[in-house]
């Protein structure tokens, strides 16, 4: 038989037996593999047309700082000097935006933040509850996927990739929106030994730096190199406010040294100096940053540095009860729920924060141990009709978390 009567992709022209499956249409063929490329054309074709229909982000204009601080006071405790301090940054950057073109020479530049202080101190839950009260797009990355990456896997554009995905990719919003970089003190150059991590890191600081300044960049619409026929989007990032976060582990010991103070004790140990030791990151400048690894130029796109207390007793305390979203009004809602009136007493709410600060969870820690603590209650009282009231003392939670995975937590 001649080959003339073989079946063909009307596409490819590939034979049917160099295909697995071999569609036939009206007047002619399409094999699995042109019905893959065409769905990729669709998908990215629906993309860009998205991207020209975009809509203008709502922006609150009246939004003044104090009203912002107020904003966050709601879910953010204590923290009031990074509060005031992000609260101006984030009123300037908007002012910036909306500053008309013609002005004079003067032009404002960008107040990305640097935020230092400990895991769990609400870093993250500032940049959550600004992004919501602003209602723009946000996005969280984690600083140390780039450095792991290295040279081949993920660019720092990825960081765009997934600003576009959670506004649907509209790229007016994502132009205006907000980015939170964790994690950046890991990509810090440690010493001064030439290393190839060393190396990769300063580079993964200087691909960041030109991101946060701003700078038009086409960015892969569905991330990674893994779709190269994907056509590109063109985001520009002078307005995009980038807020960076790092807990900066030792950092202490540098601001104490150009403080020309000595972390471990005191000389002669009077109160001031005591209260001085206490709060070193208060006295937290560039120049420690600097020193701490993170290299100059980057700094200089991070004008606005903060730092955030570490959480006392009181703090965390207030964090179980006091926010809108507080933990305790979380479980009294979900226990309602059930029709049952659910509370911790003092002595409980005193035992959790207590064991809280022990395990130096923070308040991250907080609901690990609430858990624990009220599981068995959530798991056996929606099968109990007839009680209608349940209280956590210090006697049961010190019971249930004795019996719970995170009791054999060893205290560092
Ligand atoms: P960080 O980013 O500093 O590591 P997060 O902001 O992610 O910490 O905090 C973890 C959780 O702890 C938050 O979801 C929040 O419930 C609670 N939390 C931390 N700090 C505060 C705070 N200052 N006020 C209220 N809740 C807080």
């Amino acid at each position: 038989m001649s080959k003339k009567n073989t079946s063909k992709c009307s596409f490819c022209g590939r034979a049917k037996e160099d295909v697995q499956i071999l569609i036939t249409g009206v007047d002619g063929y399409i094999c699995e593999n042109c019905v893959t490329q065409a769905k990729q054309i669709v998908d990215t074709e629906v993309l860009h047309l998205h991207a020209k229909t975009s809509s203008k982000v709502q922006m609150e204009k009246n939004l003044k700082p104090k009203a912002i601080k107020e904003y966050l006071d709601e879910y953010v405790i204590g923290q009031d000097e990074a509060k005031k301090v992000i609260s101006v940054a984030v009123y300037n950057h908007y002012k910036r935006l909306n500053q008309t073109v013609e002005a004079d020479d003067v032009e404002i530049e960008k107040s990305n933040i640097l935020m230092v202080g400990k895991t769990g101190t609400g870093k993250t839950l500032i940049v959550k509850s600004i992004a919501k009260l602003l209602n723009v797009p946000f996005t969280i990355v984690d600083a140390t996927v780039f450095t792991e990456a290295g040279y081949v896997g993920e660019d720092v554009e990825s960081i765009l990739t997934r600003l576009l995905q959670v506004c649907d990719y509209d790229i007016d919003a994502a132009q205006k929106g907000i980015v939170f970089i964790d994690e950046i003190d890991k990509i810090s150059r440690k010493g001064d030994n030439p290393s190839l991590t060393r190396d990769i890191k300063e580079g993964t600081q200087q691909s960041l730096l030109k991101l946060i300044e701003g700078t038009e960049v086409l960015v892969p619409p569905q991330g990674g190199r893994k779709h190269p026929e994907q056509k590109l989007l063109k985001v520009d990032t002078k307005n995009i406010l980038f807020l960076c976060g790092g807990s900066f582990d030792g950092i202490d010991k540098i601001i104490s040294k150009r403080l020309n103070t000595s972390v471990i004790g005191f000389k002669n140990g009077n109160a001031e100096e005591e209260t001085n030791k206490e709060n070193l990151l208060s006295y937290i400048t560039h120049q420690d940053v600097r020193s701490y690894g993170l290299i100059p130029e980057l700094l200089g796109r991070l004008p606005v540095l903060v730092h955030l207390e570490e959480l006392d007793k009181t703090a965390l305390t207030n964090i179980l009860t006091k926010p809108k979203n507080a933990l305790l009004k979380q479980y009294k809602k979900l226990f309602a729920l059930e029709n049952i009136a659910f509370d911790m007493d003092a002595s409980a709410i005193d035992f959790i924060v207590d064991k809280a600060l022990e395990y130096k969870l923070g308040a991250r820690g907080l609901r690990s141990i609430c858990e624990a603590i009220i599981n068995d209650a959530m798991y056996e009282l929606p099968s109990q009709p007839n009680i209608k009231e349940f209280v956590v003392t210090a006697d049961y939670a010190r019971e249930k978390l004795s019996k719970s995975r995170i009791a054999k937590l060893r205290v560092a």
